[in-house]
């Protein structure tokens, strides 16, 4: 993979640094993708959304995908998901092949997907009951998620009444109810207001903290990703390839006074050059030709 730009060795070399790393790669793989490809066939041809991805997820880790828009983020997402399926390579789960939806994987999207006729209670409920487990154990597990998540007042609400951020919240608990090995989630804050999502992403923090869970992330927001993640897959334009995957420098716990942190920044500048590689510059606009017409009193010359 090339590196157009590094992060400065004071930040990669600090032995904090390397050695939480070291730590997490040695931790055992959740998820593998080997040689992944997706090819689309449609009326007007193929397309190639993805080509030979390749990366591990270890325990624990927390992974944000980011990349130019159509660069294949939500088809990597949704075979991971196994709601779409790929035309080359492997995803193995465990050391298992993926082949359709399972328990193993919960699955958080941007628009909001909670049954409205439900009560939060009950849509937490859904996915459990949906696996045969009784109504009055369902409703005490329901109730442990609610509290993990500080919606237990809201249990016999309905989706209607609550705010984005809530849902969303509701969503993270129904996906984590069956106690996936890996949580998906794609742009789930996409659709919030600035102030909502800023705290949406400390929430998610706290809970990947406190439970056994190996988050894969989609987002097109840098600051989002440096925030959240461990490390971030960036994808190249259509067709969708891995271009870097970044080691996030920041120190955990994270805090919104990070965003002004020399890891922070250092790391945005990174991403920003893998994203928007510097352009060669246009032709010099044409000179000003002193014959040009004037409007103003010559004397009236500005700077
Ligand atoms: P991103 O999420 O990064 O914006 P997508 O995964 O949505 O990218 O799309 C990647 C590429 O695959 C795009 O060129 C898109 O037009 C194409 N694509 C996505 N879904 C389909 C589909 N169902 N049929 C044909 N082409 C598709």
């Amino acid at each position: 993979m090339n590196n157009p730009i590094s992060l400065p060795s004071y930040l990669t070399q600090s032995e904090a640094v390397r050695s939480r790393f070291e730590r997490l790669k040695a931790r055992e793989v959740i998820l593998e993708v080997k040689q992944l490809g997706k090819v689309y066939k449609t009326t007007k041809g193929d397309v190639t959304a993805l080509r030979d991805i390749n990366f591990r997820t270890h325990r624990r880790e927390f992974v944000c995908v980011i990349g130019p828009s159509g660069c294949g983020k939500s088809t990597l997402i949704r075979i991971l998901a196994g709601l779409e399926s790929h035309t080359s390579g492997d995803v193995l789960l465990d050391g298992k092949p993926v082949t359709g939806p399972g328990r193993d994987r919960g699955m958080v999207f941007q628009g909001y997907t909670l049954f409205p006729w439900l009560t939060v209670k009950k849509n937490v409920m859904f996915g459990l009951e949906m696996n045969n487990m009784g109504a009055s154990e369902a409703a005490r597990e329901a109730e442990l998620w609610l509290e993990l998540i500080g919606l237990e007042k809201f249990a016999n609400a309905y989706p209607h009444e609550l705010s984005g951020g809530m849902k969303q919240r509701v969503a993270i608990a129904r996906a984590l109810v069956n106690q996936p090995r890996i949580l998906l989630m794609d742009e789930p804050f996409g659709a919030l207001d600035a102030q909502s999502r800023a705290r949406m992403q400390a929430h998610l923090l706290e809970i990947w903290r406190n439970i056994d869970i190996t988050v894969v992330f989609i987002t097109h927001d840098l600051d989002e990703a440096i925030f959240l993640a461990d490390r971030i897959l960036v994808l190249k334009a259509h067709p969708g390839e891995v271009q870097e995957l970044i080691e996030v420098p920041a120190p955990r716990p994270r805090s919104a006074g990070q965003f002004t942190s020399p890891e922070f920044l250092a790391t945005k500048a990174r991403l920003e050059a893998l994203i928007h590689p510097p352009q060669p510059v246009a032709e010099e606009e044409e000179e000003v030709k002193p014959h040009m017409i004037r409007f103003v009193n010559v004397a009236d010359n500005v700077e």
